[in-house]
């Protein structure tokens, strides 16, 4: 089949899964759906199991696995990769008592695979548990056709210049806000710790914040916010790229900018803290940059070019709401002489794991 004779076949038997979906199950029936990051370290892959008790924390979920060597998580001559559960959400689309759970990824030897990110960001949470680190992540996204192209934009030619797009509305200006409100809804029936959305610079870009969350919850957020995400948007027929530039050319890219406090920072005479913690990241500049994107800073080049609000790769500033600077104090932080900083280096695809993990070793582990 064609790609438009696809397309419409699948249309024509959508509006069917909402009858199957009522069909009433035994409450000793519960469908899992266990996620993971995959081998890329960017994608999440999913498969579900049928349970006969309803779970309340993820410890009471079985260990599963699955075949590592169609992930890029282990050879086919050795391939069973183990799923432990570590994080419980609700289902948003298949409802009722069923479950979505998060997973880590361990090897045959019980070793964290190379892209289980989490089981090292874990131990340094548990480090620094008194100092209360809150995070905060933005993740901006572009929405996408299913043949690479932004969703929206004209088949041949460009939308008029970047200016009107950021928070915007109307048709000629905002794409695809209908995703965007499915899947605020989705997380918040599932549990993750959304706090807002908004249009971006570039025209059908997105962005949805997490946080503020204390510890792992962060990353754990984040990345169901992204498996939902994808989830929604497919059901719209759409495709979602965490790419950190898009679109080439003078174009906004993606970033995950993190917003940072701990416990001091958010007390009265905060402000010195802040500065503390600039001054240490300011010393790490290249390592931060190194575990700001899935492969090693190199997809970070393309976005960091010190225009279209980011930062330049190659020197560390900071400053009161300054977007083109490293580290950005909001206003807001400023005037109350307390609160939290912004990392806006990190890219859309980086994983909040190791952006997390970094920060509070060079803040706060690393003297
Ligand atoms: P921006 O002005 O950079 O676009 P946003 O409103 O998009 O800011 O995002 C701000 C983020 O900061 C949110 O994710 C929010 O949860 C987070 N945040 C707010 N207060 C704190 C704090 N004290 N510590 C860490 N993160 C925080
Ligand atoms: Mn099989
Ligand atoms: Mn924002
Ligand atoms: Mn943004
Ligand atoms: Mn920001």
């Amino acid at each position: 089949m064609d790609q438009i004779e696809m397309v419409s076949v699948f249309e024509a038997h959508h509006g069917a899964l909402d009858r199957y979906l009522r069909l009433q199950t035994s409450s000793e029936r519960i469908q899992v759906l266990y996620v993971w990051i995959d081998g890329t370290g960017e994608n999440v892959r999913a498969k579900t199991r049928t349970l006969d008790f309803i779970p309340n924390s993820p410890s009471q979920l079985p260990i599963w696995n699955f075949d590592g060597s169609s992930t890029g998580q282990a050879e086919g001559s050795n391939s069973d990769v183990y799923l432990y559960p570590v994080t419980l959400y609700r289902d948003p689309f298949r409802l009722g008592n069923n479950k979505i759970v998060l997973c880590e990824t361990y090897k045959y030897n019980k070793l964290p695979t190379d892209t289980n990110h989490r089981h090292h960001c874990l131990k340094a949470m548990k480090k620094v548990e008194n100092f209360k680190p809150w995070f905060g992540m933005e993740q901006e996204y572009t929405l996408m056709d299913t043949d690479g192209h932004p969703y929206g934009w004209p088949k041949n030619g460009y939308p008029a210049p970047q200016g009107p797009y950021y928070c915007s509305v109307g048709a000629s200006k905002s794409h695809g806000r209908d995703i965007v409100e499915s899947h605020y809804r989705a997380c918040l029936y599932a549990g993750v710790n959304i706090s807002g959305v908004n249009a971006e610079s570039l025209p059908s870009q997105w962005e949805f914040q997490i946080g503020p969350c204390e510890g792992i919850s962060a990353g754990d957020d984040l990345w169901m916010g992204r498996y939902l995400l994808h989830r929604v948007a497919e059901d719209f027929e759409v495709a979602v790229s965490l790419d950190p530039k898009p679109v080439p050319g003078n174009w906004s890219g993606a970033g995950l900018h993190c917003n940072f406090s701990t416990k001091a920072m958010r007390a009265e005479g905060g402000f010195k803290e802040i500065e503390k913690a600039i001054e240490k990241l300011s010393l790490k500049h290249d390592l931060h940059l190194s575990l700001y994107d899935p492969n090693g800073g190199e997809d970070n080049r393309r976005r960091l070019v010190g225009r279209n609000e980011a930062p330049s790769i190659k020197g560390f500033t900071s400053g009161i709401a300054n977007r083109n600077a490293t580290i950005r104090i909001p206003r807001s932080v400023a005037d109350s002489e307390k609160g939290y900083l912004e990392d806006r280096r990190p890219s859309s695809n980086a994983d909040p794991y190791q952006v997390s993990e970094i920060l509070v070793n060079t803040v706060l582990i690393n003297e």
